[in-house]
């Protein structure tokens, strides 16, 4: 059985207690490889390498740190096998989504702030005789970046890349339950030509070593993706040593489907924003709301593409679904949708296990819920979505915005007014008109209310990793 290592000071090292953890494959249900369960000791030895390698990483030329994101991106793409692989069975992700999406994003992340940090540049203002203001945004120092497991390496370089293109060194965690692709990459950026130290991977368990991260006062900036209980713990810890925090936490997304929309191309999509990756991804819509005069016709269509859902071995190019991430996991899900029916909802589609090993669950539809239930408020993170309906625009306004969360909305409608006018009333850091996880990595991305704080994306990013200084010169 394999057994990983950290990735410290440019070398693969056992956890300094010998401790580790179990990594199950959720296709097959058993163990498959065994990872370090970092501590203290073993993020000091980080820690000492990320201050070493900072003069030496900061003071590079841009123009190299560039050329060595743009190395390791191409080095994502040659190892694409291997590394999607490894994310599908790690994860329970199918192959093909993993061949498709994640690795190659993955990789579209170091490219993006390869380039971005070339182009990156701060601000002046001149009050003509009088005084020259000049913003200088120099990296922090070492900053800690925690991921969660549901897009693995997509994820995890969607915090680090930003960080190191700002030329910081990184202390990185990813989950305890999808570490593989991550340790990977350990040896990817040696070959890329990164300074030893830059870049520190440690395993081990949120609570353990990543909380250990952002307690350690070395980390002068945490950037945290995962579940909002976690966040809170994380911007509690983190803001009261006065560090930088941002915080990418979960939703409950609604997708809002007007009569004028083009049906054929809303339930098409809709499937993909309620099933992609097993309704495990930040961004899915988890609540679809449709206007009462489609309500029919859109459940039917809708539950007639359920049927045609293959829900089976990440390895098989025919599964549309693979397991969820865990058997705790598939637990959590399963008992949402137990408590659906206790809360008065009709199963129409799934809300079962499928297969006798591995952690699979049904695509799985409900109606007849009311907005304000705990189904409909709490974040699942499965294959489980709700469909009611509404009479009015004010009322999908309403019910969209009646969640604590407020990460993302997709929004279905021919009516180009009413597409500006919903958009701005619903309480959501990202929009989807008429489509659905288009990215556009210029642009800031990130949830309102308990789906997060800060902006990530584009020059937001570069600037959270940075630490600003104005200089003020009179003439
Ligand atoms: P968790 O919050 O459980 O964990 C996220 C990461 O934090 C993991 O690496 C975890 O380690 C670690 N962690 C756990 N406890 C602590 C702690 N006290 N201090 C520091 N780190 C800790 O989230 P999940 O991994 O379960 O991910 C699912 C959640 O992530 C969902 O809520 C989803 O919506 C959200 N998410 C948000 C996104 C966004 O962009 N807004 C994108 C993707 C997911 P370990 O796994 O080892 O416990």
């Amino acid at each position: 059985m394999q057994k990983i290592q950290n990735f410290i000071n440019g070398e693969y090292l056992d956890p300094i207690k010998g401790q580790y953890i179990d990594n199950v494959e959720p296709g097959t249900g058993k163990v498959f490889a065994q990872i370090p369960n970092s501590t203290e000791e073993d993020l000091e030895n980080a820690v000492e390498a990320a201050k070493v390698a900072f003069p030496v990483w900061s003071n590079m030329s841009v123009d190299k740190r560039s050329k060595i994101l743009h190395k390791l991106a191409d080095l994502i793409e040659e190892n694409l096998d291997d590394l999607a692989l490894m994310e599908s069975r790690d994860n329970g992700k199918p192959l093909w989504l993993a061949k498709a999406v994640d690795i190659p994003r993955a990789s579209t992340n170091f490219r993006f702030y390869a380039s971005a940090i070339i182009n990156f540049s701060s601000e002046a203002q001149v009050s003509e005789g009088f005084m020259v203001n000049y913003t200088r945004l120099a990296p922090i120092g070492v900053v800690g970046c925690i991921s969660p497991w549901n897009l693995p390496l997509y994820l995890f370089s969607w915090k680090i890349a930003p960080a190191l293109a700002m030329g910081n060194c990184v202390i990185a965690k990813p989950s305890e339950l999808t570490p593989m692709t991550a340790f990977l990459l350990g040896k990817l950026t040696k070959e890329a030509g990164m300074p030893d130290g830059v870049l520190n991977i440690l395993h081990g368990e949120g609570k353990g070593i990543g909380q250990a991260i952002v307690e350690h006062e070395a980390t002068n900036a945490i950037s945290f993706t995962g579940g909002t209980a976690t966040g809170k713990i994380v911007g509690v810890t983190a803001s009261q040593q006065f560090k930088k925090v941002s915080l990418e936490l979960g939703g409950k997304n609604p997708n809002i489907i007007f009569a004028d929309c083009d049906l054929e191309e809303a339930v098409k999509t809709s499937m993909k924003s309620s099933f992609t990756n097993q309704g495990e991804i930040c961004l899915c819509g988890s609540r679809i709301l449709i206007e009462e005069s489609i309500y029919d016709e859109f459940k039917e269509r809708f539950l007639g593409e359920c049927s045609k859902l293959v829900v089976g071995d990440p390895m098989d190019p025919k599964s549309n679904l693979g397991a969820l991430v865990s058997e705790a996991h598939l637990n959590k899900v399963d008992s949402y949708v137990q408590l659906a029916k206790e809360e008065g909802g009709v199963v129409l589609y799934g809300g079962e296990r499928v297969h006798k090993e591995g952690f699979y669950y049904q695509p799985t539809v409900i109606e007849g819920l009311d907005e304000n239930c705990r189904t409909n408020q709490e974040e699942i993170f499965g294959p489980v979505v709700t469909l009611s309906k509404f009479k009015s625009e004010d009322e999908a306004i309403n019910v969209a915005n009646s969640t604590r969360y407020g990460l993302s909305c997709t929004i279905w409608t021919s009516n180009l007014k009413r597409a500006h006018r919903v958009s701005h009333a619903v309480q959501s850091g990202i929009i989807w008109v008429n489509c659905w996880l288009v990215r556009d990595l210029r642009t800031p991305f990130g949830g309102m209310k308990d789906s997060g704080i800060g902006r990530e994306g584009g020059n937001a990013a570069l600037k959270f990793f940075s630490e600003p200084q104005n200089v003020c010169i009179k003439l």
